[in-house]
């Protein structure tokens, strides 16, 4: 068994475009390394257009890098063609942030179901697919099964259509699930359940996950690992429990700060606030990419980008002046 399951290497995605002013480049993600290994729970978290679902896609190779690498198992899949790649789809899934745009509205809960299973030949026949999406359905608790097989997307509510798509996804017992903000468009009372879902599946086949999220609080109930991504680039990396307690880009300690329950508790080691809201991703400042946002900056933060260097074991910032 291999232990790490995915790994980049100074990964960017450039997405261009033409506007009326000429040409447009984003640069969603620019020069990220991450790695996860077997069983661990990587939590990329950062504000809106910050990069994250496009990480997520590009580790899933859903997008072509523009440039860097992405390994899966060791195995290099930067260029793979899609025939290659198909074999590998099956161990590395996604779960979207909205369910209801994952499923074709006029295809059956359980035929949507059952497709992957016999799309990549894991069910014998259409009986051994339907067997195997019961049997799921109801690990899931969408019951009683016989019921939401039948049943058309729409008439599931938000909650029980991402226990849907967790379980299509699940059948396939992938080693990688990239879950892109699986309980953001879901009702606060039904998120803990979904999380749960999530990680008794994690546990059970002992799969590594790459858990996107806006939110701080949520990344801590999942997380080992935790990478803090802005306008693109990592600003902290590191295990959970230190990266949230002692958080040494002003990045991280603003998005703790914003979280009202953690900042009662007075847990935040520096309260952060930052001005302003993130500039146009297609003309990010110069230096380093916070400056203008951050109280702490100076001329130097304008002018040179800090490198991300470790400052504990394993905890990685990029800041010219962390927090002490
Ligand atoms: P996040 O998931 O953190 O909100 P995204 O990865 O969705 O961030 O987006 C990062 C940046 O890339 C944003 O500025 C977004 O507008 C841009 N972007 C994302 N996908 C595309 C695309 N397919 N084409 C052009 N720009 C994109
Ligand atoms: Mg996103």
């Amino acid at each position: 068994m291999v232990d790490i399951v995915v790994r980049t290497v100074n990964l960017k995605k450039y997405f261009e475009s033409r506007t009326t002013r000429g040409k447009r480049i984003v640069r969603a993600v620019d020069g990220v390394n991450i790695t996860v290994r077997r069983g661990e729970t990587l939590g990329i978290v950062g504000e809106s257009g910050s990069g994250k679902s496009t990480l997520g896609r590009l580790v899933l190779r859903l997008y072509r890098p523009t440039s860097g690498k992405v390994f899966f198992e060791e195995i290099d899949i930067t260029g793979l063609p899609e025939k290659k790649l198909r074999p590998l789809r099956r161990k590395m899934q996604l779960i979207p942030q909205d369910p209801y745009a994952s499923f074709n509205p006029l295809q059956n809960i359980g035929d949507a179901l059952a497709e992957p299973l016999l799309v990549h030949g894991i069910a014998t026949d259409k009986e051994d697919a339907k067997e195997r999406v019961m049997r799921m359905l109801e690990r899931v608790g969408l019951v009683p099964a016989e019921e939401f097989y039948e049943r058309k997307p729409y008439l599931l509510s938000g909650g029980q259509l991402q226990r849907a798509a967790i379980a299509r996804a699940m059948l396939l017992e992938p080693i990688l699930v990239v879950a892109d903000e699986p309980t953001s468009s879901l009702d606060v009372s039904i998120r803990a359940s979904i999380l749960d879902l999530l990680r008794e599946f994690k546990a059970r086949l002992n799969q590594s996950m790459i858990f996107i999220t806006h939110d701080l609080a949520t990344a801590k109930l999942v997380s080992d690992t935790i990478a803090v991504m802005y306008l693109g680039k990592i600003v902290e990396y590191g295990p959970a429990s230190r990266v949230l307690k002692n958080p040494y880009h002003p990045y991280t300690a603003a998005l703790l700060t914003a979280i009202p329950k953690i900042r009662g508790k007075t847990v935040v080691k520096r309260m952060v606030e930052l001005r302003g809201e993130i500039p146009d991703p297609s003309e990010p400042p110069t230096g380093c990419r916070l400056h203008p946002r951050c109280p702490f900056a100076d001329e130097k933060c304008s002018k040179r980008e800090p490198p991300l260097v470790e400052v504990e074991k394993g905890h990685y910032v990029a800041c010219h002046y962390p927090l002490t």
